[in-house]
């Protein structure tokens, strides 16, 4: 399988904003906003709920690092930095994912330029011996932190606010 890696606003240093992009990171604004009012409503998380759902996704193995690649992004507030998105993805810039600054702390910072480095890591060399199953890279492969999860949870929220908005309109 072959993947065109798409760029898009080269070189990143020169880039200028357009009227897309300021519209964009009006509408990420918004929808942070959304999910900040729903989460302040939302009941906190119980031991309990966490468990169960740690337990679910546990089941559920992450893909390892030689399956991501890494991207230079140009964020909203002019910050060029490094993302890692899943080898399958052509830009990085899909879905609900707009990324935190960590130069200036904005969040959200759409992405509004981008271009491809190569892959996050080199796959394992085929083992000699029967020791296969003892692959774990940092903090990727495994369980997933409570502030992991809660993330994906407002997520999911914030694509069935879009659908509902879809079906209102
Ligand atoms: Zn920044």
């Amino acid at each position: 399988m072959t993947v065109e890696y798409e760029s898009q606003g080269l070189p990143l240093d020169a880039y200028q904003l357009s009227r897309a992009d300021h519209r964009r990171q009006g509408e990420a604004e918004d929808i942070a906003a959304w999910v900040e009012r729903q989460l302040a409503k939302a009941p906190p998380w119980s031991e309990e709920r966490f468990r169960q759902l740690q337990e679910l996704l546990g089941s559920h193995a992450t893909p390892p690092p030689w399956e991501y690649m890494r991207w230079r992004v140009r964020l909203y507030c002019r910050h060029v930095q490094e993302v890692e998105r899943h080898c399958r993805e052509t830009r990085p810039d899909m879905g609900a994912r707009d990324k935190c600054c960590s130069e200036c702390g904005k969040n959200p910072a759409v992405i509004v330029a981008f271009e491809v480095i190569g892959p996050a890591a080199e796959p394992p060399a085929p083992p000699r011996e029967k020791s296969r199953n003892t692959v774990s890279r940092g903090g990727r492969v495994g369980r997933r932190t409570k502030a992991e999860l809660e993330a994906e949870d407002s997520e999911l929220r914030v694509e069935v606010e879009r659908l509902h908005r879809t079906v209102a309109e």
